[in-house]
């Protein structure tokens, strides 16, 4: 018998726990949310003020539901350009928010083929955005059978869709530059282009949808949401620690804090990273309907540097000589590359310099010795673009903190990487097997960034709704 849930407890701030908390607690429904911080938003935390949210319409709409107005609560400003990229030998490429400038901009860069070539592949990217949008990216888990079986979508998508992302990119560009500058998508969700499928191409035309940044950063947007969630009665109590679920006839009916306390509750929604909860951090009746994630398929992390900087774009990112060795040292030594590729985020506070690194926190930590020659090989690829940030003389965040701030993750920051077309299919959805257990974030379905771990909050909450139903 299918109980009306009246209590949801929600485990975890971060971005899909805030907008599961807003719907919830818009339709009436007594919301507590827990959070082991001492402050709401998640990885979020960790972005440099300068990263901007793309698909806005989807945190509209998720305002609207909510009975409020994302632009009522944060100014947003289109970004117009999205990232100058710059390699060693002094040449720098513009990305911008428009396929016709960016196009020319190519043209001048690499001949009229490359430009022929971005027109080819942004008509691609978009083809795959408006395939996979309505029955993978805002649907609830699809089974890879019942995607496959859909004729009109594999006709859309084509058997190139699964070839690796790299591969697809060499089709449109001969210039290996040009297949490192929108490469760079894997990177986003911390996976390596030579292994994730070429339908990440869509990541690119999402970026040509807008790419927004919010006054006061991405705090800003995460402050609106629990606000609007409060003003519905939701209580977000920081500080607490859920170590366990409560179970009653065989479903979810509370969760238990460190210090002993219990909660009842009707539902549960799960947003610490589904790899932490496999590992038991909600115990074990949680930790058996998630699936665990070995150590092989971690997306990556990274190590972030704040430095002192001004004048520079939003976006800057630094390219290695080599457009492929630095993914072969993450993914299959799990080790640092001789030369990472940078990405510099710039604001008026400063700067934040970004470089993946490998999720083995847990087994292989990486030294200071490593870390630092990271550093070092990191501002020298800025200093050769004319940058001197000495990033040497900065404190970094490390995947060991990374890791320890989200435990049971070995330091990833984007769940499962998406490496071969059927890994997108394995991450967990909104349901579990464990009646009244829910999960979102940015390790479950539809993926990883906040604009997905959005969609997963709403998703998580349409399926609580449905239990009321
Ligand atoms: C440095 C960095 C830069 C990034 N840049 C971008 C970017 O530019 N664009 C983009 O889209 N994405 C970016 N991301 C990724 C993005 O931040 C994440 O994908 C997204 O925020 C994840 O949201 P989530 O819903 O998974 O929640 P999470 O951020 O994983 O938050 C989960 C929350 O649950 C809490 N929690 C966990 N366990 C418990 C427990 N037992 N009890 C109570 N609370 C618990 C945690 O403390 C945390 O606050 C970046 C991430 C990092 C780290």
């Amino acid at each position: 018998m299918n109980r009306s849930p009246k209590r949801v407890c929600i485990v975890g701030a971060g971005m899909g726990g805030l907008v599961a908390a807003m719907l919830l607690a818009a339709k009436g429904l007594e919301v507590v949310v827990l959070e082991m911080a001492e402050r709401p938003g998640g990885k979020t935390r960790a972005w440099p003020m300068a990263n901007g949210i793309t698909m806005q319409p989807v945190f509209e709409a998720i305002f609207d539901a909510a009975g409020a107005s994302l632009s009522a609560h944060v100014v947003l400003r289109r970004q117009a350009l999205l990232a100058r990229h710059h390699w060693g030998d002094g040449a720098t490429l513009d990305i911008v928010d428009g396929r016709a400038a960016n196009a020319d901009a190519i043209g001048r860069f690499a001949g009229a083929a490359a430009s022929r070539g971005y027109a080819d592949f942004a008509a691609r990217a978009e083809r795959y955005f408006q395939a996979l949008e309505a029955p993978f990216i805002m649907a609830q888990k699809p089974r890879a059978l019942a995607l496959s079986a859909n004729a009109g979508l594999a006709r859309k998508l084509g058997l190139s869709a699964l070839s690796p992302l790299w591969d697809g990119l060499r089709e449109h560009f001969s210039d290996p530059r040009l297949a490192q500058v929108f490469g760079r998508a894997a990177c986003y969700i911390g996976a390596s282009p030579l292994l994730a499928p070429a339908t990440l191409m869509m990541i690119s035309h999402i970026e040509q949808m807008g790419v927004w940044q919010p006054r006061g950063g991405i705090a800003a947007v995460v402050a609106a949401m629990a606000e609007v969630a409060r003003g519905h009665g939701a209580v977000l109590r920081l500080g607490a620690e859920v170590v366990d679920l409560r179970i009653e006839a065989g479903r979810a009916r509370g969760v238990v804090l460190a210090g002993g306390e219990l909660l009842q509750a009707d539902a549960v929604i799960g947003n610490a990273d589904a790899a932490a909860i496999a590992a038991g951090r909600l115990g074990q009746a949680a930790a058996r309907v998630v699936p665990e994630l070995p150590a092989s398929k971690r997306s990556f992390s990274a190590i972030t540097w704040a430095v002192a900087a001004t004048g520079l774009p939003a976006q800057s990112v630094f390219l290695p000589d080599d457009p492929t060795a630095e993914f072969t040292d993450l993914h299959f030594r799990a080790r640092l590359p001789a030369q990472p590729s940078v990405q510099l985020a710039a604001g008026e506070a400063g700067a934040t310099a970004m470089v993946p690194a490998p999720a083995r926190a847990d087994t292989r930590p990486l030294g200071r010795d490593a870390i630092a020659a990271c550093g070092r090989a990191a501002s020298a690829l800025m200093a050769r673009a004319g940058h001197n940030l000495n990033l040497e003389d900065a404190v970094p965040t490390t995947p060991d903190l990374f890791a320890q701030t989200y435990p049971g993750t070995g330091g990833a920051l984007y769940g499962q990487a998406v490496h071969g077309w059927a890994a997108s299919f394995a991450r967990p959805g909104a349901s579990t097997k464990l009646p009244g257990f829910y999960l979102c974030g940015g390790a479950t379905h539809p993926g990883a960034g906040v604009a997905m771990a959005a969609i997963s909050g709403r998703l998580a909450a349409e399926r609580v709704l449905e239990q009321r139903a």
